[in-house]
């Protein structure tokens, strides 16, 4: 598994990097916690794990890794946001705090908390075509939805209702849910295959 495939990182400002870590190294990557510029300018692929979108931004703009993370996704860094992380790298953000930015690069709307107060989390299974079966077991934690894709998104996935819970742009893939939580680890082996493809 391991063979040519260079560092990768996770965000590791806020939320739950030590999962992301934690199946990456599984896979065979050498996964980094990523907190400065020096340590994103190592890493050939990032995750933004999921935590809180409004925190991650303010602690990415205090850091000083904004300007570098959006330079990486620019170059065409392989990325994979899942939940906060999605919101992250949305284009535009709905039911977003005052003041809030997001790095952006997805050409998609994304709106926060998207399933309101009543259903703050729950599970599902979903079909996920470019992953083939069986079906994802998916955990929603106060989980945003793709509102509106670009004419270069994809679609991976939806709720039965329709509504887009899982994008792919170029190298950019996001999710509304947390695959790392559930011991399935087909999107982090598809960022990874991204990584690889580039090296
Ligand atoms: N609601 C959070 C936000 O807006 C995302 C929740 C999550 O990552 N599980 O950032």
């Amino acid at each position: 598994m391991a063979g040519s495939l260079p560092p990768v990182g996770v965000l590791a400002l806020q939320g739950d990097f030590r999962e992301h870590l934690a199946v990456l190294a599984g896979l065979g990557a050498d996964a980094r916690p990523i907190r400065r510029a020096e340590e994103l300018a190592e890493v050939e692929g990032l995750v933004i794990p999921g935590g809180e979108s409004t925190v991650m931004d303010k602690l990415s703009r205090a850091f000083g890794l904004a300007e570098p993370l959006i330079a990486a996704i620019g170059s065409g860094m392989p990325v994979y946001g899942t939940c906060a992380g999605l919101i992250m790298i949305a284009d535009c953000v709905l039911d977003a705090i005052e003041g809030q930015q997001s790095l952006g690069g997805l050409d998609i709307a994304v709106r926060r908390n998207a399933f309101g107060s009543q259903l703050d989390s729950f599970e599902t299974d979903l079909d996920v075509p470019a992953l083939g079966d069986p079906p994802m077991h998916a955990v929603f934690i106060r989980a945003p939805i793709v509102e509106r894709l670009g004419a270069d998104v994809t679609a991976l996935a939806s709720l039965d209702d329709g509504r887009v819970v899982a994008v792919e742009q170029g190298a950019m893939i996001g999710t509304s849910f947390h695959p790392e939580m559930t011991g399935d680890t087909r999107f982090h082996e598809y960022f990874l295959d991204k990584v690889r493809g580039r090296a």
